[in-house]
């Protein structure tokens, strides 16, 4: 197995993983859970949730044992996925509130307007979370339909569940109840949150049907596992996990559906199918939270629990099955491999985070040398992963770095920083290289 890096991606490509201009652009669906953590899948290790669909496209595909997101809360974290770029770069460093007067700023290029100029149909069905005035929605930013929630389900009065946004809703008086969307129009508020993973498992398979004779972007961010949990009839009371486990394993089926639909249709062999979630466990909510599993701490935090995410890809024909990808790599990667499998322009004079992992998810390689990923909460840099090594930066001054050996240590439990000197000042020297050449986005409004 050779190396990749970032010099020997372009001859990797040139010797045959990239598509020949005469065949016709792969369907992209990515699905996105949102809070479903490293340890909530029967494939990942949970004793009581059931996930035979997922557990089914990971031994039919790849499954990722290090991938993350660019951020460990929702707003920021699509953000990343949908422009390959880190959040203080795209702008949406922290979670839009329903009073919120911003988003996703109108310079950032989204992975569906960049599939647009070859021919994509694109749909947006689930939760958008990067903007919800009208021209920051998704039908203004390169998808022709949109079905959904436009930011989170405890959004509203009806629904919150947080402390902290409780009080945060009282001086927003003016915030209405959550409304369901189709495409710009409001057209119910306060849905019944038990039938969404059903109704937009509906709207997907209903678009995968429709849109079969022209290549197709479907992008379906799941309103749960977040809080407040709720499952329908069908799957209420079934896991041995309790509620939390009923809603994974209805997201379970969902999966089936798309998979059962891509194969009626005879789309499957030309589909890149990418199932993951936008960060870690939301572990204040303890038991209806989810599980990190191996990982330290959960959503909100800069820890392994909040950024790294169960991830697993399928396309039959041309992922190998059974593929477990151990190399490190992220939602900002998806942005270019996309672009790549579908013979698309990345946006001129706009900096990438993300690479082109075509070679890893076709198991033409099986390490990655170059990787480093920097961690925000806003725009506060907490640390970076450069190789197996991950560098956490202090949150006060007076404090040391801590270092920590991810592949001995995935729990992140002894600091290594007094042993390796050396480490600790080689990323010391990414970190100072990163500040002293980024570009940071416009404030969030
Ligand atoms: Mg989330």
């Amino acid at each position: 197995m050779e190396t990749i890096t970032r010099r020997s991606l372009a001859p990797l490509m040139a010797a045959g993983l990239a598509p020949r201009p005469d065949w016709r652009p792969p369907n992209i669906v990515i699905i996105f859970a949102d809070d479903l953590g490293y340890g909530d899948l029967g494939c990942q290790g949970h004793p009581t949730i059931r996930t035979p669909h997922l557990d089914q496209m990971a031994r039919e595909g790849v499954r990722f044992t290090q991938f993350y997101d660019a951020a460990p809360a929702c707003s920021p974290s699509r953000a990343a996925l949908l422009t390959g770029r880190l959040p203080v770069r795209n702008g949406v460093n922290n979670v839009l509130n329903p009073w919120a007067q911003g988003g996703l700023p109108a310079e950032e290029t989204t992975l569906a307007e960049a599939l647009k100029p070859r021919g994509y149909a694109t749909a947006c069905v689930g939760k958008w979370h990067l903007g919800h005035r009208p021209q920051y929605l998704p039908t203004r930013r390169g998808f022709d339909s949109w079905f959904g929630i436009p930011y989170s389900n405890d959004m509203s009065k009806a629904t919150a569940g947080n402390p902290g946004f409780i009080r945060s809703l009282e001086q927003h008086p003016e915030t209405g109840p959550l409304p369901l969307m189709r495409g710009e129009r409001i057209v119910e508020t306060e849905p019944d949150q038990s039938q969404l993973t059903r109704r937009y498992t509906e709207e997907a398979t209903r678009f995968i049907r429709e849109s079969a004779n022209r290549p197709f972007f479907l992008y379906l961010p799941h309103a749960m596992p977040h809080h407040p949990l709720a499952a329908s009839e069908r799957f209420r009371g079934k896991s041995r996990r309790g509620l939390y486990g009923d809603v994974v394993e209805e997201l379970d089926w969902s999966v089936g559906e798309i998979r059962r639909t891509l194969r009626e249709r005879k789309l499957d062999t030309n589909t890149l199918l990418v199932f993951s979630s936008d960060n870690g466990p939301w572990l204040v909510k303890n038991e209806e939270g989810g599980s990190a599993g191996l990982l330290r701490e959960g959503k909100g935090t800069h820890w392994e629990g909040g950024f790294r995410v169960p991830a697993i890809a399928a396309w039959p024909g041309r992922i190998p099955a059974g593929l477990t990808a151990m190399a490190p790599a992220s939602t900002m990667d998806l942005f270019p491999t996309v672009l790549a499998q579908a013979g698309a322009e990345a946006p001129a004079g706009r900096m990438l985070d993300g690479q082109d992992i075509s070679p890893l998810l076709f198991g033409r390689v099986s390490t990655r040398e170059d990787f480093a990923l920097f961690y925000y909460g806003g725009q506060v840099l907490r640390g970076v992963r450069a190789g197996p090594w991950k560098l956490v930066l202090p949150a006060r001054a007076v404090e040391k770095p801590a270092l920590y050996h991810l592949e001995h240590d995935p729990s992140e439990k002894y600091d290594r920083a007094g042993a390796e000197p050396g480490v600790v000042e080689r990323l010391q020297a990414i970190i100072a290289e990163h500040r002293r050449t980024l570009v940071p986005g416009p404030p969030q409004s």
